[in-house]
């Protein structure tokens, strides 16, 4: 079996790692990505606020040995769903099955004013940038604002925000500061009302002002305000902004996508081309966009192909459920787990922020390291 899996996220990474630690080299696994790494979602934060350096989250998918997979650094030009077919700035590359984990793409342009006068915090390049600016901020009006839905990791924006409070505090800045915090949802983490209490009373105790329901339309970079899409406008000296997603302009391009995303059986992960999957933030499956999900989903898609290598069928299906750590600072760290299914409202249970949620946190990201990677969590 060959199995072309596009894009090396959380996703694709997962989903090599299942089958060649299952099929070995009895399956033919092409991996293809853009990048020489993969930085996982939470270490933006962290390397944004000086707790840790690009270098040591950086995971080079070079350092990826296994049996049946090969990694191919190139981007993706064109996708033909019907041959399961692409073509790459190193060459064409087909497949038996094809694993579309392509994740979303930012769009700061998007948003008038952004590129110009605020900061797209959501991309490592974006991140790892914002570390130098606040290296030599000097305190002032500081918002986080979002810009669109749907919008990775619903919580990173109140955990920057609360990330925030901890860096201005510890610099002597947070008394000549504000921080505003700009969201479409009405609440922090809408799945778990005690999730969200929590975090809104952590914004009450450190005076961080809450605009929910209200998304930035623009950012006017002469008068130095930002335009919510209710009229209000509200002035600021840093903007770090959640840019507009959208699937990356080839698979837009690829005539798989309904409404901006590709649509799949929400328990298969299946698309409607034959043999042809998709997981993850390219998708429009219903859970949010967040690593987990992309990961629990490829999970599901590598069960079923190790089943039809073995000539059985799985009975696995996709289960909606994935747990989130939130950074409340101080040094502590919250769990939420959330259900997303289908035809029923989602649920979440929620473990109060905690110093050992703090260490549960790095496990899981040294797991990963681990399992995808052969390579240890660096601490900084
Ligand atoms: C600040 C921040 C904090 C976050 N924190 C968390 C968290 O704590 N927990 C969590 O679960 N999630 C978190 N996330 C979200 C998480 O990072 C994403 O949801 C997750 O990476 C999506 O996985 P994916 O496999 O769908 O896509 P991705 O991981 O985005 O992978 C897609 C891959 O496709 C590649 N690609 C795209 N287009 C092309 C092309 N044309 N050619 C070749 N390659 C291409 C990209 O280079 C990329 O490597 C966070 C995100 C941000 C921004």
């Amino acid at each position: 079996m060959r199995v072309l899996v596009l894009g090396a996220g959380f996703g694709g990474l997962e989903l090599t790692t299942r089958l060649s630690d299952e099929v070995g080299a009895d399956a033919e696994v092409v991996l293809i990505d853009r990048a020489d790494a993969f930085v996982m979602g939470f270490s933006k934060l962290d390397v944004m606020f000086g707790r840790t350096i690009a270098d040591a989250v950086h995971h080079r998918y070079a350092d990826i040995v296994k049996p049946g997979v090969t990694f191919v650094q190139s981007t993706i030009r064109h996708i033909d769903p019907v041959r399961r077919r692409v073509e790459t700035d190193a060459g064409r590359f087909e497949g038996d099955v094809m694993v579309v984990a392509l994740g979303a793409d930012l769009d700061p342009a998007a948003t008038p004013g952004l590129v110009e006068a605020g900061i797209d915090y959501y991309t490592p390049a974006g991140a790892f940038a914002a570390r130098d600016v606040l290296d030599s901020f000097d305190g002032g009006r500081v918002i986080v604002g979002v810009t669109s839905t749907p919008f990775k990791c619903p919580p990173a924006p109140s955990e920057t925000a609360l990330m925030m409070h901890d860096f201005l505090t510890e610099r002597g800045l947070r008394d000549g500061s504000e921080i505003s915090l700009v969201m479409p949802l009405g609440n922090p983490i809408p799945p778990s009302p005690q999730a969200s209490e929590a975090v809104l009373a952590a914004f009450r105790e450190r005076g961080i002002h809450w605009h929910p329901n209200s998304v930035v339309r623009r950012l006017d970079p002469q008068r130095r305000v930002v335009l919510l899409a209710d009229g209000e406008e509200l002035p600021f000296d840093l903007f770090l902004g959640v840019p507009k997603h959208r699937v990356p302009e080839v698979v837009a391009e690829s005539g798989m996508c309904v409404d901006g995303w590709i649509p799949v059986d929400p328990l298969t992960l299946q698309t409607r081309f034959p043999d042809v999957y998709a997981v993850g933030d390219v998708t429009s499956v219903g859970t949010p966009k967040a690593g987990v999900f992309s990961e629990g989903q490829a999970g599901v898609v590598a069960d079923q192909l190790i089943a039809r290598h073995r000539n059985g069928r799985s009975a696995s299906t996709y289960h909606g459920t994935g747990a989130c750590y939130i950074e409340f600072g101080h040094e502590s760290v919250a769990r939420v787990e959330v259900t997303f299914r289908s035809g029923e409202p989602p649920t979440g249970i929620f473990e109060a922020a905690s110093p050992q949620l703090l260490q549960d946190k790095a496990g899981f990201g040294a797991r990963r390291a681990r399992r995808w990677f052969g390579t240890q969590w660096v601490s900084y």
